[in-house]
């Protein structure tokens, strides 16, 4: 049963709670959150809330109006494992202190309508999403200094995979690129830290499913989750990544999320697998291509045609089009296929009716999952209303295909700045139910080009020296 305002507060008392923690997501993906100690915290909070400045958090409000709240949802009470002292930990809904409506650039209160959305269409009561975010962990990363301020990463490990530097100490048994799939200790040197971390995960009542290195060398991880609700999964996967770079740095290391550090290996995808259900029944289970529905062909069918514009959220960062390239099992088209891990779209093979499910390849694990979930489930909706038809499968090595073979297959986005154009001129699907606004998405667009592209944009990277520097 879903915890209420009063098995909270009876939660806090019996573990001895000294503080509460309140945490949030912000816009662009990061975990916000503030404590108090447990005497100030009571059952009227859930009501009443608690203030705090909405101004100085990445694309919200302006200065001159800035007062906004927090309104703590009970079922999301958990120990926080990262605090010394005794701590409750609330995820949290942001309210507008006047009107106290949901505030529309809150990425959870996008999450919520889109399952409301979702109820209100008939189609299905519930959509579940089974994300796997990849992640790199490096033994010591440091932010070296490059030319005119610009600042890049250099692992001291992976550095000599990268850069032919010397390493120190010289651990060996490193994988080489792309082999990191997946051989024992001591080639795979992260067990007892991914046992560390799925034993955390499952303290704060994740459903863990299995943990293994991925392809790339040394130090990318993949820790699987059983799949979810999308708000649920939505609050699961911020659990997941503040575990992950949590458990590392107390262990002296350091996780990223982002999409493609290492130039020339693999990068960190999180594929996102998914299906609709009504009154338990699974909708995409079929007697069509893969085993799919007729529904499944068509939520494919409504991906496919606004993939460029999910992109925005899917993979959100300059960064994620570094590993939307061809040879790296990252999607460069947009097809679907059984078994097949260089088209967009996989089906993954199983008899079993429940497991039946589509997996989208694109998402990065930079994406904020409240936006993205909701983005994609947006898509697939527009498609099953629209009976968008995606088209022939595509059984072959898309990375082995010749141009012509390519000429009429759609790509991904291969920029950020494509994929916010794209969003520009297709976003009228993500708009029904007021999923999500017109305000979020020129706030969204707005902010990614003037504090992302733009910043990226223009300043010289370390490799135009080496190309150009001679000219
Ligand atoms: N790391 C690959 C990606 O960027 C995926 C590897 C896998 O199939 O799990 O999407
Ligand atoms: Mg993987
Ligand atoms: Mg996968």
């Amino acid at each position: 049963m879903p915890m209420t305002p009063k098995d909270v507060v009876a939660f806090a008392q019996e573990k001895q709670c000294a503080f509460v923690d309140y945490k949030f997501l912000d816009f662009v993906g990061i975990w916000q959150h503030f404590t108090t100690p447990i005497r100030e915290f009571s059952e009227d909070i859930f009501e009443e809330g608690i203030g705090f400045d909405g101004s100085s958090i990445r694309g919200w409000q302006p200065i001159h109006n800035s007062d906004m709240l927090i309104i703590p949802d009970p079922t999301t009470a958990k120990i926080d494992p990262f605090v010394e002292q005794t701590t409750l930990s609330l995820i949290c809904n942001i309210v507008d202190p006047i009107t106290r409506e949901g505030y529309s650039r809150d990425p959870r209160f996008i999450a919520r309508k889109a399952e409301a959305y979702l109820k209100s269409t008939g189609i299905a009561d519930t959509v579940y999403f089974g994300p796997e975010p990849e992640c790199f962990v490096f033994d010591d990363v440091r932010y070296a200094s490059g030319p005119n301020e610009s600042f890049y990463a250099v692992d001291s490990v992976e550095g000599i995979w990268n850069t032919g530097r010397q390493e120190y100490p010289n651990l060996g048994y490193k994988p080489r690129h792309k082999e990191g799939y997946f051989p024992c200790a001591p080639t795979d040197s992260m067990i007892d830290l991914r046992n560390e971390m799925m034993l955390v995960m499952q303290e704060v009542g994740l459903h863990i499913e299995c943990g293994h290195h991925e392809v790339a060398t040394g130090g990318q991880i993949e820790i699987d989750m059983r799949f979810d609700s999308l708000l649920k999964m939505g609050d699961n996967l911020q659990w997941f990544k503040y575990i992950i770079k949590n458990v590392a740095f107390r262990n002296g290391k350091t996780a990223t999320f982002m999409p493609k550090p290492i130039f020339g290996d693999n990068g960190s995808g999180m594929h996102c697998h998914q299906s609709l259900w009504k009154d338990g029944k699974n909708l995409f289970a079929g007697d069509g291509y893969g085993g799919l529905s007729k529904l499944a062909m068509y939520y494919m069918g409504g991906i496919i045609k606004h993939a460029k514009a999910l992109c925005a959220f899917t993979n959100p960062s300059t960064n994620s089009y570094k590993r939307l390239v061809p040879g790296y099992e990252a999607p460069v088209n947009l097809a679907y296929s059984n078994r097949n891990r260089s088209a967009s779209l996989r089906i993954p093979v199983t008899n079993n009716e429940k497991a039946k499910r589509i997996e989208y390849r694109t998402p990065d694990p930079a994406a904020n999952g409240y936006l993205a979930f909701a983005a994609m489930l947006m898509a697939g909706l527009d498609g099953i209303e629209n009976k968008i038809d995606p088209g022939q499968p595509l059984d072959k090595d898309i990375y082995g295909l010749s141009p012509e073979e390519l000429k009429d297959i759609p790509a991904v986005a291969g920029t950020l700045e494509e994929a916010l154009n794209s969003l520009r001129d297709d976003h009228a699907f993500l708009l029904k139910g007021d999923v999500f606004t017109e305000d979020v998405i020129d706030m969204w667009i707005s902010y990614k080009k003037e504090a992302e592209v733009d910043r990226v944009r223009m300043r010289p990277s370390p490799e135009e020296f080496a190309l150009y520097f001679d000219c």
